[in-house]
C-alpha cells in the first residue's frame, strides 16, 4: 500500500521532477498545455511527486489525463460553443495553478508539519474532486441535447454559458468526483466509506459553487457584433471589443476555479470530521 505521508527524500524529488519534465513536455507537444502552462505543470508535478510520492501523483495524473482526453474527444462537437469559452484548448499557467494550486499548498503544509497528513490528503482530494467534476461536466455537459438552465435562476440558456447546468453535466460531475474519492480512499487506509463520502460531497458541492459563481459574480462579457455573452476579453473571436455584461471584471474563470477548489477541500475535510 502506498503511503500518503509526505517525506523529504532526494531520490524521490529527482524522480518526481524527472517524470514531470516528461509529462509536461509531452502535454506541450500535444498542444494540451501552452508553454507557460507546461512550466507550471512541471513545477506542480515535481513538487507533488517529489514530496508526496506516487500516492499523491496518481490522483493528479488521473485528473490531468482524463480531462485532457475528454477535451480532445469532444473537440469537434465543442467547436460550436468553444468560441465563447474564455480560453482556447491549450491550458495556461493560471488554469494549471487554479486546478492544482491548493493541492501543492496542502502538501507543503503537511511536509512542514503544519497540517496532519490525512487532513492535507483530504483537502487535496476534495480540491481535485471539485476540478475533476467541473472539467468533466464542462467537457461532456455541452453534449447534452437539451439546453441547460442557469443555476441561479433556472432560466434556459445556450450550452457553454458560465453557470449553466444540465442533467447530463450534473451526472457526469458526480462520476468525476467519485473517481477521485475512490482513489483518495484507496490510498488512505481506514475509514474507507467516510473518505469516499466526504470527497464526493466536497467535489459535488465544490463544482456547484463553481457554477453558482459563474452564474452570479464571475465577469462575463458581451460581444455587440455577435450579440452574445462570452468569457473573452478584451476581444471576441470575431475581433470585436467585448464589454462587461455582468459580474466583477477581476473575477475571471481561473479565480472561480481556484475558489471552488478551496471550497471543495474545506467541505471534504469538514464532512469527514462530522462523519467520524
Ligand atoms: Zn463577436
Amino acid at each position: 500500500m502506498l503511503d500518503i505521508a509526505p517525506e523529504i527524500d532526494l531520490t524521490q524529488i529527482l524522480v518526481g521532477f524527472g517524470l514531470a519534465v516528461f509529462v509536461s513536455v509531452a502535454a506541450w507537444r500535444l498542444r494540451i498545455l501552452s508553454i507557460n502552462g507546461a512550466i507550471a505543470a512541471f513545477v506542480m508535478g515535481g513538487v507533488i511527486y517529489g514530496l508526496g510520492g506516487l500516492a499523491w501523483a496518481i490522483p493528479l495524473l488521473v485528473f490531468f489525463g482524463s480531462s485532457s482526453l475528454l477535451s480532445r474527444s469532444s473537440v469537434s462537437r465543442k467547436k460550436i460553443v468553444a468560441a465563447d469559452f474564455a480560453k482556447g484548448g491549450r491550458r495556461d499557467w493560471a488554469q494549471v495553478a487554479a486546478n492544482g494550486g491548493l493541492g501543492v499548498l496542502a502538501l507543503l503544509a503537511a511536509t512542514a508539519g503544519w497540517l496532519p497528513a490525512p487532513t492535507a490528503w483530504l483537502a487535496y482530494a476534495g480540491s481535485l474532486a471539485t476540478v475533476n467534476a467541473d472539467t468533466w461536466a464542462t467537457e461532456l455537459g455541452v453534449l447534452s441535447s437539451a439546453s441547460p438552465i442557469l443555476i441561479s435562476n433556472g432560466k434556459r440558456v445556450p450550452g457553454g454559458t458560465s453557470g449553466a447546468i444540465s442533467l447530463l453535466g450534473s451526472a457526469v460531475s458526480l462520476l468525476g468526483a467519485m473517481l477521485i474519492a475512490g482513489l483518495a480512499a484507496w490510498f488512505l487506509s481506514g475509514q474507507t466509506s467516510q473518505v469516499i463520502l466526504a470527497v464526493t460531497i466536497g467535489g459535488v458541492f465544490g463544482s456547484a459553487i463553481d457554477s453558482l459563481l459563474g452564474a452570479t459574480v464571475q465577469g462575463i462579457y458581451y460581444c455587440p457584433q455577435c450579440k452574445k455573452e462570452t468569457e473573452r476579453h478584451p476581444l471576441h473571436t470575431c475581433g470585436t471589443e467585448t464589454t462587461l455584461h455582468r459580474g466583477w471584471a477581476w473575477l475571471d474563470n481561473d479565480w472561480v476555479n481556484f475558489i471552488s477548489a478551496v471550497a471543495g477541500a474545506l467541505i471534504a475535510v469538514a464532512t469527514f470530521q462530522i462523519s467520524l
